[in-house]
């Protein structure tokens, strides 16, 4: 015991890579009393046998600013600590042998430009006189990130590690964590074989083990192990030191240079996972037996690039496992079911890569005890119950390990592990030829295939096979009416004589409503960004419904409860599962909805913003007039054994007013020509109100969450401002990720984009971002173009939203 303290400000728990740059940034930020406990000795779990390519690019931005910092810290840890560390900045290849392999390298320039990371488009002979050794007869292009490098994975950890101990963190080794102390939903310490140390703060960076010491604690961390392979082989002539690292993701492969040979691996479509039973004990520095038979694809594909590995000899076969998770993103934050617990692991196969951004991200969350930036991607929250299932996540994971290097399509849906929640309508919504995606498990219908079509998504980086069956969908509500099932939506009832109070803190908008009033609201951060973006109904004096999106369900219920004033009288229950909810849209809505119900539906007495219950086909509904289409409109939430019945009810209701059934991919047309903002694309917690043109729903004379850093913002110039945008040209496709330059200048990027059918062009929407500041007359005045998979397309700035449903105007 005299080894260990009695108390810690801060326990990390593991000392791979993440944990050391997290013990290490921890110390930076200024933690004074930092301890690491590490099983057996630093770098024997995944870090030690890990291949050291280290790529920045990601589709998110702040992701992406996570990597482009670790290669910032891996260019000066060296320096800083005396430790070498095997670093270099030989820059990353990556091939394309196929036309859309091509456009997805274009945009993904596109999207380095935007976020700031140098990628040049390569011809394949510029390629090959970077990688002279390829055979490039199957090469159509190429792209280079000059800045990508390779590291020594072991080295870099201990340098890391020392770095932490030159600031003071104490790094214990042979020391497994056995238990986590917790009271009243708080952390209180960590427990090993010599005793409990008290701290409120553990970190979570067992790598593999993470899930076990997650449950130790009663936190879920939605990881599995899977087996990963690259050979090593002996000297080849024509490869220098310099030789930068290669991605081949038609072939599944990945290579680097190492002592003048060459390390391959690559990602088999058929991933074998490991530790089913749990990891066993004792495994420390150990590999797991070379499988050639697995890994024969691979060396083929590997052998037809580089026909000089024929005759290289091979050092070895490294067959080590690593932590996978259901999305290929790695976990990050503190966690939703416990104070003080954060965590840091799952990081397919790039923890190399993202160590020192995502431990210096985590360090800063657990110093501030909240996010430095909008890290939605990896957080955490984004995982809802139903990842609580080892055998789903393992099929997940699976199949997003076999999709590491597959083209990653637009609008692409996962297949494995479906359908696994379902509402009552799933399989009549089938038979009318549903092509369902899905979102936190739930399936949702994306689009409805008329008869003779097969449900089916057929990707391409050009216009996709739904495209002109949701221009009929979208039509529909424009120009008659729609039924969307939106059973999915995330549902809360906030409860207490303290509703309203609690709720008035933490929403921006006013909620002290009289009950039968709806409020559209958005949750903000200390910082003025946006949390969450949601509909609040006042059901009585104590009682609220809140409706959020499908897959902020653990985010959202997490933000409110964290938030509640302590000792307030208001308690949160999810009951998402209780209500299925129907959303009949469209100018004949309401002829459809009155042959159902006596209620007067007429705007003056049911206006927009107000909710009633009614009766419909024997059920109690609660109908909210909103809209996310822009067309007049009802939410209809019902008791989930009524679903059935009530929707039988509205088709026939509405068959002579034209309504159709319609998907989720005509919500999105439907919403981006109205202008209505996205949470998680175009608004989140790094952008407030004002910057995305919310200012509406905000009721500075009260005081809320957020405020002052809003009035201290309004004082200032705007930074940056949402605005909307337009290509005319129908063979452009907008996706997200486009740089928008002004004037020749790039000035940001945009958060989403698609096709609108009523106004018939490509919208898109996204910050415009100046130093100086960003008003009207500048937003207005400049010319614009978007890159678009790395070609400057002209375009047009749209102060207000493309369609007015009032006067079914369209604005060009
Ligand atoms: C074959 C292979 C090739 C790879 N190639 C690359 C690459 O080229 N680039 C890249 O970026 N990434 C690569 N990776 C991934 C990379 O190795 C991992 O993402 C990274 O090492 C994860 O680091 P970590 O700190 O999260 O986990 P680990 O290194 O596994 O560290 C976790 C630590 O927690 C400790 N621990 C567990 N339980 C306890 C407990 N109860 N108490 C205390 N300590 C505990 C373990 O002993 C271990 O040391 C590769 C992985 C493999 C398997």
């Amino acid at each position: 015991m005299s080894a260990l303290p009695q108390a810690a400000q801060v326990v990390v728990i593991g000392g791979g890579i993440v944990g050391c740059s997290t013990a290490y940034h921890l110390s930076a930020a200024g933690l004074k009393d930092v301890l690491l406990l590490e099983r057996a000795k630093l770098t024997s779990g995944s870090t030690w046998h890990a291949a050291g390519l280290v790529g920045q690019l990601r589709t998110s931005a702040n992701v992406t600013h996570l990597l482009k910092y670790s290669v910032e810290l891996y260019d000066r840890i060296e320096r800083e600590t005396g430790q070498a560390t095997g670093w270099k900045r030989n820059g990353g290849l990556r091939l394309a042998c196929n036309r859309e392999r091509l456009i997805e390298i274009k945009r993904q320039a596109t999207t380095a430009h935007s976020f700031g990371l140098e990628m040049h488009l390569l011809s394949p002979a510029e390629a090959r006189e970077l990688w002279p050794i390829m055979d490039s007869s199957d090469v159509v292009g190429a792209a280079f990130l000059p800045t990508d490098g390779q590291v020594n994975p072991s080295d870099i950890a201990q340098a890391l590690a020392k770095g932490a101990r030159m600031r003071g963190v104490r790094i214990v080794e042979d020391t497994p964590v056995i238990a986590i102390e917790t009271e009243l939903g708080r952390v209180t310490g960590v427990t090993t074989a010599q005793g409990t140390i008290r701290t409120e703060i553990v970190v979570n960076c067992a790598g593999q083990w993470a899930r076990q010491i997650g449950r130790l604690a009663g936190v879920n961390v939605p990881l599995v192990s899977i087996q990963h392979q690259y050979i090593v082989t002996e000297p080849i002539a024509g490869v220098p030191k310099s030789l930068p690292t290669l991605r081949d993701p038609d072939r599944l492969i990945y290579f680097k240079e190492e002592v003048g040979g060459l390390v391959m691996g690559g990602y088999e479509a058929n991933p074998i996972p490991w530790a089913q039973h749990g990891i066993p004990e004792g495994f420390e520095f150990q590999l797991l037996s070379e499988n050639w038979n697995h890994f024969e694809p691979i060396m083929e594909q590997a052998l037809a690039r580089v026909p000089a590995l024929q005759d290289a000899g091979i050092k070895q076969l490294i067959n080590g496992p690593e932590s996978f998770t259901p999305d290929g993103n790695f976990i990050l934050g503190e966690a939703p079911e416990l104070r003080g617990f954060y965590v840091g692991a799952g990081f397919n196969a790039f923890g190399i890569a993202s160590a020192g951004g995502a431990g210096r991200a985590l360090a800063e969350w657990v110093a501030e005890g909240a996010p430095p930036m909008d890290l939605w991607p990896v957080d955490i929250r984004r995982f809802g119950r139903h990842h609580r299932s080892e055998p789903w996540v393992r099929t997940r994971t699976c199949e997003a390990y076999a999709k590491h290097y597959t083209m990653a399509w637009p609008h692409e849906e996962y297949s494995s592990g479906r359908p696994l929640r379902v509402s009552p309508l799933y399989q009549l919504l089938k038979d009318q030829g549903a092509c369902f995606g899905e979102k936190l498990g739930w399936e949702r219908p994306n689009w409805f295939a008329p008869r003779g079509t097969e449900p089916n998504d057929e990707y391409t980086y050009g216009r996709q096979n739904w495209f002109p069956h949701v221009r009929t969908e979208h039509l529909a509500c424009r120009e008659r009416a729609a039924l969307f099932d939106q059973t999915s939506f995330a549902k809360f009832m906030l409860a207490g004589k303290d509703a309203e109070q609690a709720l008035q803190w933490i929403c921006a908008n006013d909620v002290a409503k009289a009950p039968g009033n709806l409020t559209y609201t958005q949750m903000l951060n200390a910082r003025g960004g946006i949390e969450c973006d949601l509909t609040v109904a006042r059901v009585s004096q104590h009682e609220y419904y809140i409706v959020t999106g499908t897959g902020f369900a653990t985010h959202d219920a997490a933000w409110i409860r964290r938030n509640i004033p302590p000792g307030s009288d208001a308690v949160l229950t999810d009951v998402t599962s209780s209500y299925g909810v129907l959303a009949l849209m469209g100018p004949r809505a309401r002829d459809v909805l009155a042959r159902g119900t006596d209620v007067d539906l007429a705007s003056g007495v049911f206006p927009f913003g107000t909710w009633r219950e009614l009766d419909l086909a024997g059920a109690p509904v609660r109908a909210l007039r909103v809209t996310y289409v822009g067309e007049l409109g009802w939410e209809l939430h019902i008791p989930v054994e009524h679903v059935l019945a009530v929707y039988q009810s509205l088709l026939d209701a509405g068959e002579e007013h034209g309504l159709v059934s319609a998907g989720y991919r005509a919500i999105e047309s439907l919403r981006l020509e109205k202008g209505y903002r996205a949470w998680g694309s175009d608004i989140g917690p790094d952008h407030t109100p004002l910057e995305a043109g919310l200012e509406r729903m905000v009721k500075l004379s009260k005081p809320f969450l957020g405020r002052e850093a809003l009035l201290a913002q309004r004082a200032q110039p705007l930074k940056k401002r949402l605005a909307c945008f337009t290509v005319d040209d129908p063979d452009v496709v907008l996706l997200g990720r486009e740089t928008i330059y002004r004037d020749g200048k790039p000035v940001g990027w945009l958060s989403s984009g698609g096709w609108g059918y009523t106004v018939a062009k490509n919208i898109g929407f996204g910050y415009v971002r100046n130093a100086d500041g960003v008003d009207d007359a500048m937003l207005t005045s400049g010319n614009y173009e978007l890159e678009v998979a790395s070609e400057r397309i002209a375009c047009a700035l749209h102060m207000e939203p493309l369609y007015d449903p009032r006067s079914k105007r369209v604005r060009s």
